[in-house]
């Protein structure tokens, strides 16, 4: 019993398209057609990048006292 059931490799001959402009992509860029593609794909990515946010709030900001008269004698003569 010699069965071997190796899966077919199958050439993935897919042409990548350009994210970016739809074409089809070019193997010295995949999957983007040109390096254009890549470098705006490339822009696009850093710049969300910088959007990211940090773990750390932004520190001790005065948060809004909310804090009523409660407590405070209004107009009271000992
Ligand atoms: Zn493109």
């Amino acid at each position: 019993m010699n069965e071997r059931s190796a899966p077919a490799l199958r050439v993935v001959r897919m042409a990548a398209k350009c994210p970016i402009c739809g074409k089809s992509g070019v193997p010295d860029y995949r999957p983007f057609c040109s390096k254009r593609c890549a470098d705006i794909d490339l822009g696009r990515w850093l710049k969300e990048g910088y959007r990211v946010p940090t773990e750390e709030g932004p520190g001790d900001e005065e948060a809004p006292d909310e804090r009523g008269p409660i407590g405070r004698p209004t107009g009271q003569r000992g």
